[in-house]
């Protein structure tokens, strides 16, 4: 047991947060923030690593693009939060505990659970041996590393979602020597309009990516892929976007998941089956009433404060509010210097409204730098975190 965590435990109520991603420094930080001025709170971010892992700007890293040195416990100043680097290797929900790097042990009285989600590299065989992937930093920079050496060849991007669509644009765009194919089951874009989506597909084209859809990769070797059908493309990189895999850790202490390991929430983001615990981000399955949420860092972001915000009402003897997001945009960038940003209606919808070329790269741009600045406002100002759209009649969840 950690000496630091069990000295004044008996009135301090301790509150650890499980991953610093998008979701989980919102959290910390508006958590922190408001509870800083005399309250009994202690507040734990528990993170794999020190360097805040910049994940809409991953495909950059895999094109050997710099990004700014962002370092946690710099982004906590201030707040009095604090950090714990280690990763978790278990969560005990009886004993209301998680171990770190299985050696350490803290002890909580509420926990958030946010550590987001990756690409499901257990697909299809092959994935894990002989594919590139963009769940961490230091898997993007290995592809960054193979790409800068082939010099010609074939890169194959499996996953026509929206972080295939922005690897692929931006590795034909930082790599003109290499031929880019995109295979994936949908249209790249298939959520736009039809209109965002033809311009989508125009620069990807004038990039030179090579776009198959309609088509099922059911195997990875190391110099090709094999679709559904027996065809196979060749490849001298694959990288694989395709689904998504949770970690394992709440399915293994109890806490009641979906069918993709994803904590299942009421209404509040507590944990169905463990009141005490919150789930935020992409490891969390939120209901709206227009579906389950999908893994964004708009709607991340706004369920880390939500469960801060709920954490302070319930210490205050309040009850925690029930979350309301809809969404607004997908913006997705086409390289450096052009973008689509689609308007959307709070469902995700599209609306007719959409941006395209620089205007619109500015604007992912401003987006994906977006949290510093928010982060910033919080700290000083914590009921500044608490603007999102609320998607009206669109979140409104009707019972059954
Ligand atoms: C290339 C790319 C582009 C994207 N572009 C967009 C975009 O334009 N707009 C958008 O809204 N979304 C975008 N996304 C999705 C977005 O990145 C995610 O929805 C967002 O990161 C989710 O935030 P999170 O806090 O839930 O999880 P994450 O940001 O994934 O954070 C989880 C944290 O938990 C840590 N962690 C995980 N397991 C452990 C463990 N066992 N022990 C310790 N630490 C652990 C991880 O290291 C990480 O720091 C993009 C994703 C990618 C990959």
């Amino acid at each position: 047991m950690s000496a630091q965590h069990e000295a004044g435990a008996a009135t301090t109520h301790r509150v650890v947060i499980l991953g610093a991603g998008y979701a989980g420094l919102s959290a910390a930080i508006q958590l922190a923030s408001r509870v800083k001025r005399g309250e009994n709170v202690r507040v734990t971010l528990v993170n794999a690593q020190e360097r805040f892992t910049e994940r809409l700007r991953l495909h950059m890293s895999a094109t050997g693009q710099r990004l700014a040195e962002l370092n946690i416990p710099d982004l906590l100043e201030g707040t009095g939060a604090h950090f714990e680097r280690g990763w978790v290797t278990a969560v005990d929900a009886d004993a209301k505990t998680v171990r770190i790097d299985d050696e350490r042990v803290l002890s909580y009285d509420t926990l958030v659970y946010a550590l987001g989600g990756v690409a499901d590299t257990a697909a299809v065989p092959g994935v894990e041996d002989y594919a590139y992937t963009l769940n961490s930093a230091q898997d993007a920079e290995v592809l960054a590393d193979r790409l800068s050496r082939l010099g010609s060849g074939t890169v194959v991007v499996v996953g026509s979602g929206l972080t295939g669509v922005e690897s692929a644009a931006e590795i034909a765009e930082r790599h003109p020597e290499l031929n880019v194919v995109l295979l994936g089951r949908d249209e790249p874009g298939a959520a736009m309009n039809p209109k965002a989506r033809a311009y989508l597909r125009s620069a990807l084209d004038r990039l030179g990516v090579t776009v198959r859809s309609g088509v099922e990769v059911v195997k990875v070797l190391p110099d090709m892929v094999e679709l559904a059908g027996g065809e196979s493309v060749a490849a001298d990189a694959v990288l694989w976007t395709s689904g998504t895999r949770m970690s394992p850790l709440a399915a293994a202490a109890g806490l009641t998941v979906d069918e993709r390991g994803r904590v299942v929430t009421d209404a509040t983001l507590r944990s169905v089956s463990h009141p005490e615990v919150y789930a935020v981000g992409d490891a969390a399955a939120i209901r709206q009433g227009y579906g389950v949420m999908h893994g964004t860092c708009q709607g991340g972001m706004p369920t880390g404060v939500h469960a801060a915000v709920s954490i302070v009402r319930e210490l205050k003897g309040k009850r925690p509010k029930p979350f309301r997001f809809g969404y607004y945009h997908t913006p997705v960038s086409l390289g450096r210097h052009d973008a689509v940003v689609q308007f959307t209606h709070p469902d995700d919808s599209p609306r007719r409204l959409y941006l395209t070329g620089r205007m619109a790269a500015r604007y992912k741009e401003t987006v994906t730098a977006s949290p510093w600045p928010t982060w910033g406002r919080m700290k000083k100002m914590p009921a500044s975190g608490a603007f999102w759209p609320r998607g009206g009649r669109f979140t409104r969840v009707r019972e059954a």
